[in-house]
């Protein structure tokens, strides 16, 4: 053997990253179930059923390749290349450069000698080269240079179809009689049983823990969902907690699929005519857009990002985020239980229910950071920290977002089917009924008029606070509301 290749276990991919050039004559793998890993935090055990099945079976198709891997358990992953080291002889240790900044440190202090991290179509210095050209730093303006740059859906530097987005054509609110597919489901094999009776849960069968099962949901996302996915991709309903998205992200996150796939299967797709423009670019945006954006974002904004709260918001984590009974809201309820259920809910309960709630309640970024990044199957910290700081949270002065993602009930009301059998009326926003995000909406603009005053994308909302007859009993309220949701009582 001449080299040790570690594999973190976002890195499972056999082309990318040190294992593209590697050999089973020449390499020895090693991965490493830290007990940190599992013990550190609060981590949802859907989460880490996933993380930790996918690194079995990873190492498992490595085995079958003639690779020698081990395959380590320790309390922390230095002690287990440490160990490595004893057992084989003190050979040089190569890693694709890590995706976390924390195990980044911790790997390059242990020595271990990095290759690119290709896991990504925007090498990282290529992302701080376009940002460090930038006044704002614009995920549009990014985007469209990422569709000229790889040629997708262009004709020469011009959009296909004449428009860069579909947006008008996208964001319809949830179909009425509407059959959405068939739930795909994976079904569990002896290593899957194997680690939900370690984390003493049963094995879900949402989430695939192999290549063959990733690729599964692939193929299925794009033959069932892919054409419908632009105009339903904000909607949200109690029929069908999917709707049409493609349930991707945790294996392009653990890269069981590395991008470059997705999209190649999208564009075929496309380019036979299957799916209509409007639902292939809104899709394509995602990937290549915001995925390489954020991951762009987190390494060029820097480690220190993660503790902005220039909105100096210090409520504690709402009891209803860890435990949906502790609230009568429908619409954070099925997105709590839909947290709860499979570590998962889309882009918008996460944007406009839970970060909107968050926000709009003055709580403090890093619980909430905290909170998102245990809960969710799909978080790791370069995709987590700038969606929640600057996406959701607001909490980087407008760095990422040249406004805050907040709304009142009317937006989920006309978005969802929830508010028609909630206790609560979007359109109140005054009196025990009334809808508690109408309320906190126009409670955080007062108290925040100062902050935003000069920002010119939110005149029409300010203009809209002036004209309120009720603000004084509105306060009020938005004090009760604030005082209920810190009891678990609304
Ligand atoms: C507050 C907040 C927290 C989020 N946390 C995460 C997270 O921890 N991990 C994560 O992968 N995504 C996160 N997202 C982005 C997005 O919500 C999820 O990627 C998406 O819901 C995953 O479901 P899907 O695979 O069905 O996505 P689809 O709707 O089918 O979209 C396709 C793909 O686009 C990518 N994508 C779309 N939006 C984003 C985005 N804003 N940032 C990065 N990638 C994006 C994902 O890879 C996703 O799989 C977060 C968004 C918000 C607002």
């Amino acid at each position: 053997m001449k080299r040790i290749l570690y594999i973190p276990f976002d890195h499972l991919h056999r082309n990318f990253g040190v294992l593209r050039d590697a050999t089973p004559a020449d390499d020895l793998v090693v991965l490493v179930e830290s007990a940190r890993m599992q013990t550190d935090r609060a981590w949802h055990p859907i989460r880490l059923f996933f993380l930790i099945s996918s690194a079995r079976h990873f190492a498992t198709s490595l085995r079958s390749e003639g690779f020698t891997v081990e395959y380590i358990k320790t309390p922390t992953t230095i002690e287990g290349l440490i160990s490595v080291q004893e057992k084989y002889g003190a050979l040089p240790i190569f890693c694709a450069e890590p995706s976390s900044f924390l195990q980044y440190q911790s790997l390059k202090e242990f020595g271990v000698e990095f290759v690119d991290n290709d896991f990504f179509l925007t090498p990282r210095t290529m992302f701080a080269q376009w940002a460090s050209t930038q006044k704002s730093y614009l995920m549009e303006n990014f985007y469209r240079g990422q569709r000229i740059r790889l040629g997708i859906l262009v004709d020469g530097r011009e959009p296909l179809g004449g428009a860069w987005n579909f947006d008008k054509e996208n964001r319809l609110p949830p179909p009425k009689n509407y059959t959405w597919p068939e739930y795909l489901e994976h079904p569990s094999d002896e290593i899957d049983l194997d680690v939900a009776a370690e984390l003493g849960i049963s094995a879900p069968t949402t989430w695939a823990t192999t290549r063959e099962g990733a690729l599964a949901q692939l193929k299925y996302f794009i033959s069932e969902h892919f054409p419908s996915f632009g105009p339903y991709e904000d909607a949200m309903t109690t029929e069908n907690w999917a709707l049409h998205h493609s349930l991707l992200s945790p294996y392009i996150n653990n890269n069981l699929l590395h991008p470059s796939e997705v999209i190649d299967a999208a564009l075929k797709a496309f380019e036979a005519g299957r799916v209509p423009l409007e639902s292939c670019e809104g899709f394509i945006r995602q990937i290549i857009g915001w995925r390489e954006y954020v991951n762009g974002m987190y390494w060029f904004l820097g480690e220190e990002y993660r503790n902005e709260n220039q909105l100096g918001a210090s409520r504690k984590l709402l009891p209803l985020f860890t435990d949906s009974s502790k609230t009568e809201m429908k619409c954070v309820q099925e997105s709590v239980r839909g947290v709860e259920d499979r570590a998962w809910v889309h882009h918008i309960p996460r944007l406009m229910v839970l970060s909107n709630l968050a926000l709009l309640t003055g709580v403090n970024p890093q619980e909430f950071l905290d909170w998102m990044r245990e809960s969710f199957i799909d978080a790791s910290d370069w995709v987590m920290v700038p969606n929640v700081i600057g996406m959701g949270m607001h909490a980087d002065g407008g760095l990422m977002m040249t406004k805050p993602y907040i709304s009142g009930g009317s937006y989920i009301s006309k978005m969802s089917n929830y508010c028609k059998p909630c206790k609560y009326d979007p359109k109140d926003r005054t009196g025990d009924n009334a809808c508690p995000f109408t309320t906190l909406y126009w409670d955080f603009l007062d108290r925040h008029q100062e902050t935003f005053a000069a920002n010119h994308r939110m005149k029409q909302q300010f203009f809209g606070l002036k004209r309120l007859s009720d603000l004084p009993e509105l306060k009020v309220r938005a004090n009760d509301v604030l005082k209920k949701l810190e009891l678990g009582e609304i």
